[in-house]
């Protein structure tokens, strides 16, 4: 595969082939393609804010926040501005370059609700900061909307193979989610869209996922891979939880498929040891979510995670930088000066869509 190119012609079976191959092999070979498009040394880092939390009407089975399961979770109103504004600079304190909002919703409506989110997109853009949000269903025109006001990246998650999806969600269809990031697609913010494994689906659903996934043309900015975290009240609650090395070989497995993508370690990371996730980064792994917790599950602290940066010796990402870098040039010390430092990075392998202002906020070398 040349540096700059995505395939976009994977089927399952050739997926299926990397992701059963002898594990030295599967690292080896996603450890290499890693490296050729991407800084191993670089994890991006990001905040995960629930602006909106419980009372949604879907049927998720993997989801604490369906209002028709009976599960610890507290439902909030949507969030006050001010407040996401404080939350924001916390996490850009802790290292954070992008804050992903969530809202428990189906879809997004129009109105002064949706108006405050933009508001709140706005509000994080001026902090320098990536804006992501996770909000539900999408038209075009509020994905236009969302990108005028300077979002980053939208996040709608596949979750599972298209054969597998009716067994965990019955209130959508797979092809509502593809709808979803197509209106995403035609604006120009990022996709940011992945999956959960460990909700009882086969090796082969977790392959047709990535064929989904990597078929799109072009590729999603941003993968996040999940692993359950079975709650109590919904009914993935008595699930086991998967082992290190599903983790590790689904990881590899994207890796190798989406090159150019950020490969975002989501939920579980709790139930893994820092060895496990060291080895998530050897094989690919370059973003993880920051903050004790993911919505409504609890998530690594902050402190931990910086601590076990330093271990590895990993960077947090600069915000606004780009994700697929075959090859690394220098930047010129003026063109950073904002930046506090002269940092380095690598040329684009192809064009990704990305806001203007992002775009001028990263000033790449072309
Ligand atoms: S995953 Fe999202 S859409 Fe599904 S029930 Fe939870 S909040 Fe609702």
């Amino acid at each position: 595969m040349s540096m700059s190119e995505q395939k976009h012609d994977w089927t399952k079976q050739e997926i299926l082939e990397i992701y059963n191959k002898p594990l030295m092999e599967l690292l080896y070979e996603a450890a290499t393609v890693h490296r050729k498009f991407h800084d191993p040394n670089t994890v991006q880092v990001s905040t995960l804010l629930s602006i909106k939390t419980g009372g949604c009407p879907e049927d998720c089975g993997y989801c604490p926040q369906a209002a028709r399961y009976h599960t610890d979770i507290e439902g909030n109103d949507l969030m006050q501005v001010s407040h996401v504004k404080a939350q924001a600079l916390r996490a850009k304190a802790s290292g954070s370059s992008r804050v992903c909002m969530g809202a428990a919703w189906r879809n997004v409506k129009d109105g002064p609700e949706f108006d405050q989110v933009l508001e709140m997109v706005r509000t994080i853009n001026k902090l320098d900061m990536e804006v992501c949000c996770t909000l539900g269903m999408l038209t075009e025109n509020q994905a236009q909307r969302l990108a005028e006001a300077g979002l980053y990246a939208y996040n709608h998650n596949l979750d599972t193979s298209e054969d597998y999806y009716k067994d965990v969600i019955s209130t959508r269809a797979f092809e509502d989610r593809l709808d979803t990031i197509d209106n995403v697609r035609k604006s120009n913010v990022t996709v940011c869209s992945g999956g959960i494994i460990g909700m009882g689906e086969a090796i082969e659903d977790r392959a047709g996922m990535l064929v989904a996934l990597a078929t799109l043309n072009p590729q999603p900015e941003s993968v996040p891979i999940n692993a359950l975290v079975a709650v109590e009240g919904t009914p993935m609650e008595d699930m086991e939880p998967i082992s290190i090395w599903e983790m590790v070989r689904m990881v590899a497995t994207t890796r190798i498929v989406m090159p150019e993508t950020q490969v975002r370690l989501s939920a579980g990371r709790t139930q893994m040891s820092r060895e496990g996730q060291a080895m998530c980064f050897f094989a690919g792994a370059n973003s993880i979510f920051a903050g004790d917790k993911l919505l409504t599950t609890p998530n690594p602290d902050v402190n931990e995670d910086m601590e076990m940066f330093k271990l590895l010796g990993l960077n947090p990402q600069k915000p606004f930088t780009k994700v697929s870098q075959p090859k690394t040039v220098e930047a010129s010390e003026s063109q950073f000066k904002d930046l506090g430092e002269k940092p380095k990075w690598t040329r684009p392998g192809h064009s990704i869509a990305r806001n203007e202002e992002a775009k001028a906020k990263s000033k790449l070398v072309e």
